[in-house]
């Protein structure tokens, strides 16, 4: 993990946040090459999940809506953490993670303290003596909300609450039957959204795994609930199981799905199972995928006297939709995207990011040989322009070009292309693989069409 953050704070991929003034907590900035990346991860999602399909499309829903949302999506009452406070340094912490790591360290035992009632974790932080780890006694576990709050209007008392979604899900389940109604789905149909969300987390220290602001890529499924709802979850779980295996390239070695147990599900979800990637810290949740029922749907006929219930043209059947939710955080799926992509080549000392094509934040690096030979570098510059064109490309002619390669392997460029001096003779370049580091001859009117047919299909 030491080396990931250290590679992405001197490459510009990931700074952290209000570093002049010392730094905020849980909050990160991506620099040019992290805003690449996280733009190329959410093209492809879209690409993927709503060009690529005719049942799934898209919204872009408000950061801020009206309250009521949250409360009738039970987030008002019951989106919280158990939190303690350590009594001398006054830092916060979740009880259920002490818990956790306490049974671990003493009892080489694996629990999951997220299924316990407050109480019980409370007993457990006085019979064991759990300390927190700076080894000072904690208070009591307290329900901590994670929503943030803000507040609409300019005159003091005269301000409205609202809150900072805490999930993008919601703006998809109030807006229903507005896509429903303006466009032509028909069940069953899925609508898609990526976003920011926001968390007032208390965990610190996991980089961009955990932050207070992050973005969600979440997708409702909605279908007739008199349909085996099976067919949908496994349909629908297997194209995604594609996109991070086959498309985004994440190592199957390194993904398990967990199924939650009954205890753990919430009370409407019918199946719920997590995909965890294994992380330098351990498999952890990328992508929550759950079989929600009507829960979200009704929530909100129910507080807002508004009828989203559908009527089936054929049978004039009435019903409420049930649905099925993969929800992904996209700064999680760059973090586990950098990892697995992490190379140490000690053999050429150098490291690589293997990145795939679609990934990578530059696709080609254009270099002449010599900076200081003008007939190289003109050559250079049109080769250049003419393949911006299409892909975003990374000129240099600063240092020796051994470095220049290296630099480009540790940024995840696939692909070196070298103007030198056989290219003023015969017209080719040499194209210089990242990752077998293999070099090939190309003319310069062919090196499109080769990058093409290397790269063609990605689905
Ligand atoms: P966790 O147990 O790790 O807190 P969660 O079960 O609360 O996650 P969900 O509410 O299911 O998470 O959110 C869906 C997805 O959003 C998660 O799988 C994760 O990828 C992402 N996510 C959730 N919270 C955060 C966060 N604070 N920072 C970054 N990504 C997050």
């Amino acid at each position: 993990m030491e080396k990931i953050i250290a590679l992405a704070k001197r490459r510009g991929f990931v700074y952290p946040s209000s570093l002049i003034y010392g730094g905020l907590a849980n909050s990160y900035d991506y620099g040019p090459l992290g805003a690449e990346l996280l733009k190329n991860l959410r093209d492809i999602w879209w690409k993927y999940f709503v060009h690529k399909r005719e049942d799934i499309v898209g919204v872009d829903t408000q950061i801020l809506q009206r309250p009521e949302v949250w409360v009738a999506s039970g987030h008002v009452s019951a989106f919280v953490d158990p939190v303690v406070e350590d009594k001398v340094t006054h830092k916060r912490y979740r009880a259920d993670h002490l818990i956790e790591d306490w049974f671990e360290k003493n009892q080489g035992k694996k629990i999951n303290a997220g299924i316990l009632s407050i109480e019980e974790m409370a007993e457990l932080i006085r019979k064991h003596n759990i300390k927190s780890p700076d080894n000072n006694d904690v208070t009591e576990p307290r329900k901590f909300n994670l929503l943030f709050e803000t507040s609409i209007g300019v005159v003091e008392g005269d301000k409205n609450l609202v809150y900072l979604r805490g999930e993008t899900a919601q703006g998809i389940f109030i807006n229903f039957k507005n896509v429903l109604d303006s466009t032509r789905v028909r069940l069953p149909f899925g609508i898609a959204q990526i976003g920011k969300a926001f968390r007032n987390e208390v965990t610190t220290g996991q980089f961009v795994f955990r932050t207070l602001e992050f973005e969600q890529m979440e997708i409702e499924y909605f279908f007739d609930p008199a349909n085996n709802w099976r067919q949908y979850y496994d349909e629908l779980k297997n194209y995604y199981y594609n996109f991070i295996t086959n498309i985004i390239g994440l190592s199957e070695e390194k993904l398990r799905w967990r199924q939650h147990s009954a205890e753990e599900r919430s009370h409407y979800s019918k199946m719920t199972e997590d995909l965890e990637f294994k992380f330098s810290f351990g498999f952890k949740e990328l992508l929550g995928y759950a079989y929600r029922t009507d829960y979200d749907l009704s929530a909100h006929i129910k507080h807002s006297g508004v009828d989203l219930s559908i009527i089936d043209p054929e049978t004039k059947k009435k019903f409420v939709p049930h649905v099925i939710e993969p929800s992904i955080g996209l700064n999680r799926l760059f973090l586990a995207v950098l990892e697995n992509s992490y190379f140490e080549d000690d053999q050429n000392e150098r490291v690589v990011l293997q990145l795939p094509f679609v990934l990578a934040p530059y696709k080609l690096a254009v270099f002449p040989l010599l900076a200081n030979k003008p007939d190289l570098v003109n050559t250079a510059k049109k080769v250049y322009h003419q393949l911006t064109d299409e892909y975003y490309c990374y000129w240099d002619d600063r240092g020796n070009i051994g470095k220049r390669y290296r630099y480009q392997d540790e940024i995840g460029t696939p692909y070196c292309i070298t103007i030198d001096f056989q290219t003023l003779k015969d017209s080719t370049v040499t194209i210089r693989y990242r990752d077998s580091m293999k070099q090939v001859r190309v003319a310069i009117d062919k090196i499109k069409s080769f990058i093409k047919t290397e790269n063609e299909k990605i689905f």
